[in-house]
This record gives structure tokens, sequence and C-alpha cells, in this order.
């Protein structure tokens, strides 16, 4: 991360006219440009971030400096990427004038006569990582990674990253990270000839000498960017990147990728030619419905970030279960700074929690450093002496009503007086636990989801008698932990397993009724879910599955699918998915291994699969689970990944029309029961 001093800012002072820039020239004439964003930690590329160094460029032109440097002034990162607010709502006349503007500036830049030098410090991701590449060197500073996760707004990169990508390194592995939308960390961006060189902080100076006065080697694309200079080379590895996208998400949901390869292939040898059509391309994905949905839910993301309050003053976080959750949960706490005491009756999994911990360290890229750190941050307690010190206690036992009571009695006279105690039931009604909580009022639930440290919605449940204190601390420990926090008032499965659970048990009884699995899971996947009910069953655990679907039937006002005869003897048989390396699918080579069958699309069973989730968002918002629509949006798509292409079930269902899925609903009650009922809160969804 950046080590700034702010000596060195007072001294490089906001270029003449320009409020996101700040320029220095050191006496060995040297400009350095900071790029420092005005009014936020973290820098974007806005339009008038570029005006702005259109304008020093062009003073520059009149007194050239030996060599130019940009770098980030903030603490943290280069910069974040392209302006989203500044474009995500203009008419296509209006991108295409932006982004042209925008071309023009970098274009100037990367035709400078003197060298320039990008520092990169920390994260340089989409129009961040554009305008380092329009520089003649990129010196990495340890920890620095570059992306374009443009393709997850449904769209590609549109500020020249396709074209200055693919000209400087091995063109292949330029479309796989714009294709993926994956970030390359210090030594892959290294490797790939992104960076010209990674140093330490302390040796940026000397780095930056050596790249103005050329003694550093600018990356050169070599041998393999000569080999796609021909069309037929580039068809032949498009052809290639087609299929692999095609498998990763269609072309008529996601229509983004597709457009990046015709545009590599079609231009990919002539610049001035794609960049002319990446712009183009560029205006035309942004129009569409999908990268419109995605914005959408990239800002619902930005609002639940910005929604936590205050100050969550929760230092020591004690987990009591070992297992599957807690494991994770503690882990991610400690790698978050938390000092962590994780408490279990079995010795057993605490000691595969650290091996859990290892795992989630390295998946986040610690180095052995910070790994240490972490690890020593989560202590292993077999005798709960944690619980005293502790801010928060979140128990994350078996999912037994009496054993979670029996915890709870345990702790009432060890809990600190202000210590919240949190439960990640994900069936339990909370309001029957709260009767057995040391105190009622700081007694609330944090579901995160499985697996703990990849999901980032955590539920944060209140029940009626929860301190709404308690639940702003929770909610900001949430955010503090890099989690997204959604506040739900306790119901039956909560607001994502309420809404959830009729889609898995329906796929249940269109098996029990003859379809088979593989059409079943097509029908979902076709309309756009990342995965298949009934491989998503089987990766949950059935038993999971059918212990929730029960607790909801027995809980809630609405029908519930019953569960088939057959789910019962599978989970009797311990057959209870991916776990036990069989369930509806055989899982013994780790894959769901299923029949390659020609597969119809039936819009009634797409439509029994998908309608009751909608209707179970409405029955939600009736009974004030959650605030607003927007909400249980953000939820679904970022807690189940619900095809995320559509905006969610509630903006789904605003699309297609209210009086529309009623009738649906209507005539699939008549033929299939009542689990199919519209639910009253219909009436009030315009
Ligand atoms: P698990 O069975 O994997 O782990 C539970 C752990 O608790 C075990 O290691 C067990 O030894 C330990 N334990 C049992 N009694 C204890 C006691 N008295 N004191 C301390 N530790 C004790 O269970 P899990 O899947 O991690 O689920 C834990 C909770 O999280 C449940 O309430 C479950 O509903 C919820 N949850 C599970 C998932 C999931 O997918 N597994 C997802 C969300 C929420």
């Amino acid at each position: 991360m950046n080590t700034i001093t702010p000596d060195q800012m007072t001294k490089a002072s906001h270029a003449t006219g320009a409020r996101n820039w700040r320029q220095e020239t050191h006496g060995s004439g040297i400009t350095w440009l900071w790029l420092d964003c005005e009014g936020t930690g973290t820098n974007v590329i806005s339009e008038a971030v570029l005006r702005e160094l259109d304008m020093i460029l062009d003073r520059m032109t009149q007194d050239l400096p030996k060599a130019l440097v940009i770098r980030s002034a903030k603490t943290k990162d280069f910069a974040a990427g392209a302006d989203i607010d500044g474009f995500a709502s203009l008419q296509r006349e209006d991108t295409l004038d932006l982004l042209s503007q925008g071309h023009a500036v970098l274009d100037k830049m990367s035709g400078l006569a003197f060298p320039t030098i990008a520092v990169i410090d920390g994260a340089a991701l989409g129009g961040g990582f554009e305008l380092a590449l329009a520089y003649d060197h990129r010196i990495g500073v340890e920890g620095a990674s570059v992306g374009f996760p443009e393709i997850q707004l449904g769209l590609h990169p549109g500020l020249g990253g396709t074209f200055r990508l693919t000209s400087l390194i091995d063109p292949v592995q330029a479309m796989k990270l714009m294709l993926t939308g994956k970030t390359a960390h210090t030594e892959k961006a290294k490797s790939l000839g992104i960076f010209d060189a990674v140093v330490p902080d302390r040796h940026i100076d000397s780095a930056v000498l050596a790249a103005a006065h050329g003694d550093m080697q600018p990356h050169r694309s070599g041998l393999k960017a000569a080999a796609f200079t021909t069309r037929p080379a580039r068809s032949l590895a498009g052809n290639k990147m087609r299929s692999e996208s095609e498998k990763r998400a269609p072309r008529k949901h996601y229509p983004a990728p597709f457009a990046l390869i015709d545009l590599w292939e079609n231009h990919g040898g002539d610049t001035k030619k794609m960049q002319d059509a990446e712009i183009a391309s560029f205006a035309t994905l942004l129009e569409s419905a999908t990268a419109q949905n995605l914005i959408r839910i990239f800002f619902l993301r930005r609002d639940l970030k910005k929604a936590s309050r205050g100050d969550a003053n929760i230092r020591h976080v004690h987990v009591i279960g070992a297992g599957t959750m807690g494991a994770e949960i503690a882990a991610w706490c400690a790698l978050k700074g938390k000092p962590v005491t994780l408490q279990d009756v079995d010795l057993k999994p605490l000691g595969e929690a650290v091996q859990t911990a290892q795992k989630v360290f390295e998946a986040r890229h610690l180095s052995e450093i910070e790994a240490r750190d972490a690890h020593d941050r989560m202590m292993p307690d077999p005798s709960g002496l944690g619980v005293a010190r502790a801010d928060l206690i979140i128990e994350a036992a078996p999912e037994h009503p009496e054993l979670k009571e029996q915890i709870y009695a345990g702790l009432k006279t060890s809990l600190k007086r202000d210590a919240i105690l949190a439960t990640n039931t994900s069936s339990l009604q909370l309001e029957t636990l709260a009767a057995s909580a040391p105190v009622a009022n700081r007694f609330a639930g944090l579901h995160f989801f499985n697996p703990a440290s990849k999901m980032m919605l955590v539920e944060v449940v209140s029940h009626k008698g929860t301190d709404p204190e308690v639940t702003d601390r929770l909610a900001s420990f949430v955010e503090g932990i890099g989690k997204l926090a959604v506040e739900v008032n306790d119901y039956p499965g909560f607001l994502v397993n309420r809404i959830l659970t009729p889609y898995l048990m329906e796929a249940m009884v269109l098996l029990d009724e003859g379809n088979s699995k593989e059409e079943i899971d097509h029908a979902a996947l076709d309309f756009g879910m990342p995965m298949g009910p009934l491989t998503l069953a089987d990766q949950i655990g059935l038993d999971v599955c059918l212990h929730v679907g029960d607790s909801l039937r027995a809980n809630l006002a609405k029908p519930m699918p019953e569960a088939p005869e057959w789910l019962l003897d599978k989970v009797r048989a311990g057959e209870t998915g991916k776990k036990a390396n069989k369930g509806i699918y055989d899982w013994s080579d780790g894959t769901p291994n299923s029949e390659n069958e020609s597969l119809k699309i039936s819009e009634d069973m797409i439509d029994r699969l998908i309608l009751p989730m909608c209707d179970a968002a409405v029955e939600c918002l009736r009974m004030g689970v959650v605030q607003d629509r927007d909400t249980v949006d953000a939820a679904m798509i970022l807690g189940t990944g619900w095809a995320p292409f559509r905006g969610g079930p509630m903006h789904y269902a605003h699309i297609r029309g209210e009086t529309e899925i009623r009738d649906r609903l209507n005539t699939l009650a008549k033929r299939f029961g009542d689990r199919f009922s519209p639910d009253a809160g219909w009436k009030d969804f315009t």
C-alpha cells in the first residue's frame, strides 16, 4: 500500500486549474503527477479527471519534462475504475462523445515524446488500468494488482483497454483477463508482461529513475502477438474463447464477452479500427438490458455498503462451533484483523479449522507474514475462555434448538456487559431462541452463507426484542469485515431461504412427476440461474434442504411442496448430495454426472420454479421481513447468484408485469395446487 508522507503531499500542490491531480517536478527534471480525486478516498477515472489530465499534458508539451510519472495519492489503490455514475444513464450519442474524448486524452498520453511511467500501488482496475496502459512503463509496487472487471457489468473495456492490452502482452492471455474479469496480482502481472518491474515501496524512486533514463526495458509483446496478426489465427482462438464463454455465461444472457471476442477477431491486427470498434461496441452494450441490470446491482451493492451506521465497537469475536460454518467465519474474522477465539466440544474440528483457515488465507493471497499474523489472531479455545473477553459471540453449533439453548444457558454468567450474542441458525425462529438467550435484547441473528469465506452476503436478523443499537452494531461489524449486510426481521427462512426454498422443493416435485433431473436443471439455467436447483440442492446437502423445507412448511401460512418419499429415503440412506458423493446426482468425481440428452425447454417448468420465488419475495415485503424491493434483489443476487442479468426477482416481476404474474400464478394454482396462489401483497406491487 502507499506510504506517501504528508510532507511529500504538501510539496505536490494541485496542478494549475486541476482539482484531481497534484503535480511536482523534482530537481532531476522528472514530473510526478499524483491522482488524488477530490472528496473521496478512492480514485475513479471520471470525465473531470481526464479533462484535467488533457490540460496538464497540453502544458507539458510546451515545457517538456525529462519523464512523467503517475501515481495515486490515496492511501490504498491506484484507481478503482471508471466513474460508473457518470456514464450509466447516458444516451448513446453522449456515450460516444465521452468515450472519444477519453480516448483522445489517452492517445495524447501514449504519444508523448518523453518517457512516461505509471507506478501502481494497490489495485488498478478498469479505467484505472487503461490509464496505466497508456504509459510506456508500469512499475508495480509489491501487492499491486490489475484487472478489467467490466465484464461483470455486462461491458468490456472502453477506454482503449481492448487494443492496448492485446498489443502489449500475449493477446490470448489479454483476452482471458478481460473475458473473465479476474484480477492479476503482482507476480502474475509481472509474468504476463504488464509490469516492467515489481519493487518494494522503498525502491520506487530508483525504479522510476531507471525507467526515466532508459535503463528499464519496456515489455515487448513478442512472437505470440505476432502469431495473431492474421485473421485466421484469431478466428481459431476466438472460436475456442466463444465456446468457453458460452459455458460460463450464455450469449443470449450475457452479450459482452462475445462482443469483445468479435472485436478482437475482426480488428485485432489494426489498432485504429479496433479503437473505433471498441467505442461503438461499448456504447451498444451499455444500452443493453443486461448491462443496465448489472449496473443497477453494482449500485445496490454500493448502497448496502453505505447503509451500515456507526462504530461496531466489536474487537474480540468468540465463535462457538468449529464445523463447516464456524471454522470459516472464525478464519474470515481473523483475516480481517479481529482477534478470534474458536470453541468446540470436539478437538478434531478445532484442528481442522486451522487447516481451513490456511486455505482461506491462501485463497485471499495473504503473504506468509500476513497469514502467520492471521493464524496468531485465531485461537482454538476448547474451554471457552474467550467468552469473557468477547464483544461478539457467534454461535454456529448444530441446528438443534435444545443444544443451542443449552449453550446459551452456559454463557449467562460469563458474558461481558455489552456483548452481543448472534446465532448463525438458518431455520430456527429467533423469537423462540431469544427466550433462552442471556440478554434477549442483545441477541440477534448473523446468518452467513456457505462457504462463509466466499459468500459476500450476511443477513443481520432482528427479532421483536432486538435492540436497534445491536442491529446497527452488527451491520457495521459485517461491513467492517468486508461483507454486505442485509437487515431483515425474524421470519421462517429469514429472507433468502424463504425465497429460495420453494424453488428447491418445486424441483423435487418436478422430479417426482417423472421429469429428468437434467431437464429441470436446464430449465433454471436457461432462465439464467447460475446453477440448476437439483445441483444446488445436492451442494447444500439434501438433509439440510429437507430440514429447511420441513421447518418452513411447519411455520408458514402458505403451503410448501411436500418432500417426496424418495427424498426421505435418500437422506436416510446417507445419500445427502455432494458431501456424500451421491445425492440426486452422482458426485464421485466431484462434479454432478448427468446424462447428455437433448433437452427441451418447458415454459411451465420455468414458471413453476421461478414464480414462487417472486411470490415469496412479495410475501416477505408484505410481512415486513425486508424494507424494500431493491434490498430483496440485492440479497438474492449477492446471496444466491439469482440470474444477475435479470436484475433480481422483484425487478424481473416488475418487467414482466404484476398482472401477468398474478394470472400465471392463478393458472398454476388451478393445475398444481394452492402453493401457487398469488400472495395478497401483489395488489400493492405496481
Ligand atoms: P457442523 O455440524 O458442521 O458444525 C457444528 C460444530 O459444532 C461441530 O464441530 C460440533 O462439534 C460443534 N458443537 C456441537 N455441540 C457443541 C457445543 N455444545 N459447544 C460447542 N461446539 C459444539 O454445522 P454447520 O453446518 O457449521 O452449521 C452450524 C450452524 O450454522 C447451524 O445453525 C446451521 O443451521 C447454520 N448454517 C449452516 C449452513 C451450511 O450450509 N452448513 C449455512 C448457513 C447456516
